[in-house]
């Protein structure tokens, strides 16, 4: 298969694993992203074309971390120079870094030691919609009900029933 079709392929199908530079470079010659990525539960980064849902990359399964991936060249190799844990379909916690961490490291890629965007997903006590905190400003954007400033972290984030939420991305997307 050449690198058109591993991405065509992965739209529709799981993403695909990426454990080495070499792994990357069929994806390379789509561009340096952003992609859609998982850290799937045995800890290794899976990427897919952005246009995919990040359940499918994971194949419906629960992941350690889930957002969009940017990498850019870095001597011979590749470095991710820009992540994220924007995923509507699993709204990961940020405390997720530390995975993502560890599965760009051991496939050897470089990266900026954090989140290049962060996101605070909370589900409303009130109207049980999932809701981006911005700003600090932890209030229901649909029905103005407290939502909850702390929340148990988790080791793995489980797929929302449902999938993505066209409402919550207009919200991620709205300045
Ligand atoms: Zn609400």
């Amino acid at each position: 298969m050449g690198p058109a079709d591993v991405a065509a392929a992965a739209t529709t199908g799981p993403g695909r694993a990426v454990r080495s530079a070499a792994d990357f470079t069929s994806w390379a010659s789509a561009g340096p992203g952003p992609f859609t990525y998982v850290v799937d539960l045995s800890g290794v980064l899976r990427l897919a074309p952005r246009e995919s849902e990040h359940v499918a990359c994971a194949e419906g399964g629960e992941v350690l971390a889930a957002g969009e991936v940017s990498f850019t060249r870095d001597g011979g190799g590749w470095r991710i120079s820009e992540v994220s844990n924007q995923s509507t379909g699993y709204c990961p916690d940020p405390s997720c870094w530390p995975a993502v961490a560890a599965a760009a490291e051991r496939a050897g890629f470089g990266h900026p030691g954090g989140f290049t965007a962060e996101f605070v997903f909370r589900r409303c006590p009130g109207c049980g919609q999932i809701c981006v905190v911005k700003e600090g400003d932890f209030t229901c954007a649909v029905c103005g009900s407290p939502l909850p400033v702390w929340v148990k972290p988790r080791l793995w984030v489980k797929p929302r029933l449902g999938g993505e939420s066209s409402a919550l991305n207009e919200a991620l997307h709205r300045e």
